[in-house]
């Protein structure tokens, strides 16, 4: 079985963060709220007890599996935490300590959303920070005795508030710690990964619409000793993140290349196109055009077969130079295909302006089909948008005949998915164009037929 990839750890670890500051805003929250009304503080026995609420609120959302939105609110106690400063005005000698909750917040805030937007990553701990300051070095408080801690309570407060605080910073710098030793061990692993030949391509077949296979898209696999089978969505992101994915992809196109080669050399399989997905660090390498060309030439395969994807998310990404990028390549004979399209948010007057000869529909929408109306409405208007620009559309993730059926009559062209066959290795492939007796069975994701109508 394959090890928790290292997205799951970090999920897992923000989850006990998140958890941990729930229980201690329950537990202090409430306690502070007795501990107040006993000594006729009923203002700030209320915040306290909204910030008991707060922190019950987070629980359930993380027991109800809402590990997101808990942290996100998480990450926004600060009116609570900017209240409670306020009212924390001991008495000469006691050091204001409520402000030391800043510190963790800011830490934990950092962590948990480390590749999310500016905002969440780098504006809200900043912001902590400069609170951090403020409080601590700004006579920002209330003076009057009424809506103060009591003396007697300020030193227990203190020292509650100091140790708490400081635990809560060296728990989330642990987690922090374990999570970049852990991800120093995926780089490691990646890094090694093309050398030690632990990578292979799988082949998922393309059929038309009359069932014939016209084609197949590679798709990375990764045989890790350490971490078991990885899946290309638990590893990729993260060869993204570290640059590694761009000799990750220089590889994945020379087997390509050398595999489309080979096909092109015999009648039963000189028909086959062969699709690869590139991804967005690969694109901006300065020297894509020329490393691709150079590639691609060497294999001496029919370059015209040879499609590369890029998903919708690039056409977002608004690049200055990418339709030139993609010119220079189609100049050479090559196809561009775009892939998951509907899985973001480009807009799709964005299409026409760059060389796609392809597009392909995302999974998302042919999961619902038939029966989903909205779904089958997206579907046909992508389709005949794809028609107006003279592209060719191929959808993605067909399972069941109903979805095949419901996307012939929209008129989509060509079909990848379970129903014609998962992505399996290279003789499992090639014994579908001429099938053995006994070559239908193996494969490597499971295998299967594509069917002949
Ligand atoms: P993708 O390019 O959209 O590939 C299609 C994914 O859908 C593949 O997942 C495939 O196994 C899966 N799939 C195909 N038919 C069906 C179906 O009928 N039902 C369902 N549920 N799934 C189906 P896979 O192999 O896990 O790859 C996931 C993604 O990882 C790919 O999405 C692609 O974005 C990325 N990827 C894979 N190989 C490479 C690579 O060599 N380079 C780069 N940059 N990305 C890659
Ligand atoms: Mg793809
Ligand atoms: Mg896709």
């Amino acid at each position: 079985m394959a090890h928790a990839s290292w997205d799951e750890s970090h999920s897992r670890r923000v989850h006990a963060m998140t958890r941990l500051e729930a229980i201690l805003l329950m537990g202090f929250g409430g306690l502070w709220c007795v501990a107040l009304l006993m000594v006729d503080r009923p203002l700030l026995a209320g915040i306290n007890l909204a910030l008991a609420i707060f922190g019950a609120c987070l629980l359930v959302l993380l027991r109800r599996g809402r590990l997101r939105l808990a942290t996100i609110l998480a990450v926004h106690v600060a009116p609570f935490a900017m209240a409670s400063c306020l009212f924390d005005n001991p008495p000469l000698g006691v050091p204001k300590a409520t402000v030391l909750f800043f510190l963790p917040i800011a830490a934990g805030s950092y962590f948990a959303f480390r590749r999310d937007n500016l905002y969440l990553r780098i504006v809200l701990p900043a912001l902590y920070l400069l609170a951090f300051i403020a409080f601590s070095l700004l006579p920002l408080a209330i003076s009057d005795p009424a809506l103060i801690v009591p003396a007697e309570a300020a030193h227990v407060a203190a020292w509650v508030n100091t140790v708490s605080a400081l635990a809560a910073l060296v728990f989330t710098l642990g987690l922090m710690h374990a999570d970049l030793t852990d991800r120093r061990g995926w780089e490691y692993d990646l890094g090694r990964a093309i050398a030690r030949g632990e990578f292979r391509l799988a082949y998922q077949p393309q059929v038309d619409r009359i069932g014939r296979l016209v084609g197949a898209e590679a798709l990375l696999r990764w045989h890790s000793p350490r971490r078991g089978n990885v899946p290309p969505g638990q590893f990729i992101p993260l060869a993204e993140e570290t640059g590694q994915i761009v000799a990750i992809g220089d590889w994945v196109l020379r087997a390509a290349c050398a595999q489309l080669a080979r096909w092109n050399t015999q009648p039963a399989t000189a028909h086959l196109t062969l699709s690869v997905n590139i991804s967005v660090a690969q694109f901006l390498q300065p020297d894509f055009v020329p490393n691709v060309t150079d590639i691609v030439t060497r294999s001496g395969c029919d370059v015209s077969h040879l499609k590369l994807e890029l998903t919708e998310s690039m056409l977002v990404e608004n690049m200055p130079d990418m339709a030139e990028r993609m010119q220079a390549l189609c100049d050479i004979g090559l196809v561009w295909a775009l892939d998951d399209l509907g899985a973001g948010y480009s807009s799709l007057q964005a299409l026409g302006q760059f060389p796609f000869a392809q597009i392909k529909l995302d999974q998302s929408f042919v999961r619902g089909l038939p029966a989903d109306e909205s779904s089958l409405r997206i579907v046909e208007a992508m389709i005949s948008l794809a028609d107006t620009l003279s592209l060719t559309s191929v959808a993605e993730g067909v399972e069941t005949e109903e979805q095949f059926r419901c996307l012939m009559e929209a008129g989509c062209e060509a079909f990848q998915g379970y129903l014609f066959g998962r992505p399996m290795d290279i003789d499992s492939f090639d014994a579908l164009i001429a099938p053995a007796p006994d070559a239908m069975a193996g494969s490597a994701d499971g295998g299967g037929t594509p069917h002949e109508r």
